[in-house]
């Protein structure tokens, strides 16, 4: 048994995420997980809402609520959504924790012993008519590189460019508007990352296993050289900076950087579920406390690869301490919305709560899982999520259950039939699922989206071309034992495509199976090798068949949908 730790990328708090978000980190982790612990192995899914910065106190702010009081409602809602999607964390936790400050100041701390943090004077933009200084988002001005009138402290929405808020021409205060604003000086921390450069090479450099997206964006950040950068902030909420365990003297009305936090709240939201648990999380945080065996695979967007890549490596590394590094990352591209983009601030695309009041969880989760952004951007686009939900949920998958249940309830007393030798077109799909459970489980373990959705899809195919070859409901009519035979293999399969739908749609999974009487400890991952798959369900075992599973979408829903949120 092999121990893994998942992480996915942290959901920011402010409000509830769109389809995009899940598709390309949380989604894929809850797959792989489900997947793995339905392997056997000893499996820990961790995430957790990032909630520091200034994109949350604007939020709170545009609520009219308190900071703290805004991130507790939204990571309720957050976590909510999240198990209404059946995510299946082990924990979710929050950065604003006290476990996540502790383990903040804690290498902070260290860092600065091993000579990698200094602190530095920097010119920042202070606001006389609101009396403090205006880090990132809290002012905004005219970008030096396009012109957009809008572009925010800390980068232009227009453009793309990354910016400080003193390159920003004409700004003025997103508090209060006020363009009373003058350059001060202010003391500062400074991640000297630059000396961090060779080791995080060689580091990359031995990650062979990472896929080709996650190297060349590293190799990207490596190659144009790392900055210093600077880990304290000018604010209020966040993680309050320490020295020697104590209040930091001049750095009393200064918090970490998001940036620098968020990421340690892996480490710490794995020891907010310990605490909540009775577990030990330096097990697998720790390599000399018992993560050595520990294998870690991050998941996250391809926007987030070089904070995975380098500067939280940067962090872990600098610390000298024996800290489990990422072993396999899993990096996505973009899910569009139509040609454009998601985004959250100006509302575009289907949310994580609009999208389950048209349709429950394991729709969303088929189509963006069958058309993950792993090789390229995808499209969301209602006519294809139509196609693909009316074809392989309704057509291929839920057709075949419907069909062979409900004639074994017809036709033999709703139990697994026991007569009957099997043949030619037994042999034929005992031979085709061999081979293809064989590349879904490698599919599976390299973690390649798509081409797992295609072979769960091809093996339901598979199905339906075999009930084709065995046509029990012709041969009933001259031999029933014969068509026992296809019955009680159909039956089968019917368990077995549940089985290994689990991943995937997991709700309709746990239906089928709970209707076929199929037991928990008898759903675990096939084994391709295995003779009996087809004859797994003890003959005379009574069945029901289950509710129509998937209902089709029709072309007036698609039609309402487009109306309602857009599309073209
Ligand atoms: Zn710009």
């Amino acid at each position: 048994m092999a121990r893994i730790l998942i992480t996915s990328a942290l959901p920011y708090i402010n409000g509830i995420k769109h389809l995009g978000n899940l598709a390309g980190s949380m989604l894929p982790a809850d797959v792989y997980a489900r997947f793995q612990r339905m392997r056997g192995h000893e499996v820990l899914y961790i995430c957790a809402t990032d909630e520091h910065g200034t994109p949350a106190e604007l939020a709170a702010a545009a609520a009219g609520q308190d900071v703290r009081a805004y991130c507790d409602e939204q990571h309720v809602l957050q976590k909510e959504i999240g198990e209404r999607f059946a995510l299946s964390w082990d924990y979710f936790g929050r950065t604003s924790s006290p476990e996540n400050a502790k383990l903040t100041q804690h290498f902070a701390e260290v860092l600065e012993a091993n000579g990698l943090i200094a602190e530095i004077v920097e010119k920042q933009i202070y606001s006389k008519a609101d009396t403090r200084f205006l880090p990132d988002r809290y002012v905004e001005g005219t970008c030096p590189n396009c012109g957009f009138e809008k572009a925010r402290g800390d980068q232009c929405d227009n453009c793309g460019k990354l910016l400080e808020p003193t390159d920003l021409i004409e700004p003025y205060s997103t508090i209060s508007g006020s363009r009373d604003l003058e350059v001060r000086d202010t003391r500062h921390l400074q991640l000297k990352q630059s000396q961090m450069e060779p080791r995080l090479r060689q580091w990359v450099d031995e990650a062979t296993s990472w896929p080709q997206l996650a190297r060349s964006i590293a190799y990207k950040w490596l190659d144009e050289g790392l900055r210093d950068r600077t880990i304290t902030r000018d604010l209020s909420w966040g993680v309050k900076v320490t020295k020697d365990g104590g209040p930091r003297e001049g750095f009393e009305d200064k918090v970490f950087y998001v940036w620098f936090d968020a990421p340690i709240g892996y480490i710490a939201a794995t020891a907010e579920w310990a605490k909540a648990t009775g577990n030990d999380w330096e097990r697998w945080w720790r390599t000399d406390k018992g993560a050595g065996d520990v294998s870690y695979v991050q998941f996250m967007g391809k926007d987030n690869v070089a904070f995975h890549t380098v500067s939280f490596p940067a962090t872990i590394l600098g610390s000298e301490e024996p800290w489990k590094l990422v072993d396999r990352l899993k990096a996505f591209n973009w899910l569009n919305w139509y040609g454009g983009k998601f985004s959250t601030s100006s509302k575009r695309g289907v949310f994580m709560d609009s999208a389950l009041e048209l349709l429950p969880s394991d729709y969303w989760r088929w189509y963006l899982t069958s058309n993950a952004p792993e090789g390229s951007d995808t499209q969301f686009t209602w006519e294809s999520f139509q196609g693909v939900i009316n074809s392989d949920l309704a057509n291929v998958l839920g057709n075949f259950v419907n069909r062979i249940t409900k004639y074994c309830a017809a036709k033999f007393e709703g139990q697994v039939p026991a007569a009957g030798t099997p043949g030619e077109a037994e042999a034929w799909i005992a031979s085709e699922l061999s081979e293809r459970l064989k590349a879904l489980t490698a599919h599976y373990e390299a973690m390649e989206y798509r081409k797992a959705a295609a072979e769960t899809r091809a093996i339901w195919a598979a199905g339906n071309e075999y009930l084709t070859k065995a046509e029990p409901w012709v041969k009933y009519k001259s031999d029933v034992d014969a068509a026992a035979v296809g019955v009680r293999t159909g039956l089968n399969l019917a368990a077995l495509f549940a089985i290994i739908a689990q991943p995937i749609i997991p709700d309709t999974a746990g239906k089928v199976l709970g209707a076929l009487g199929v037991p928990d400890d008898r759903r675990s991952w096939p084994d391709w090798q295995d003779k009996t798959l087809l004859d797994a369900l003890p003959q005379g075992h009574a069945i029901t068949p289950p509710e129509v599973l998937f209902a089709k979408i029709e072309d007036a829903s698609v039609e309402e949908w487009k109306e309602r949120f857009g599309g073209e």
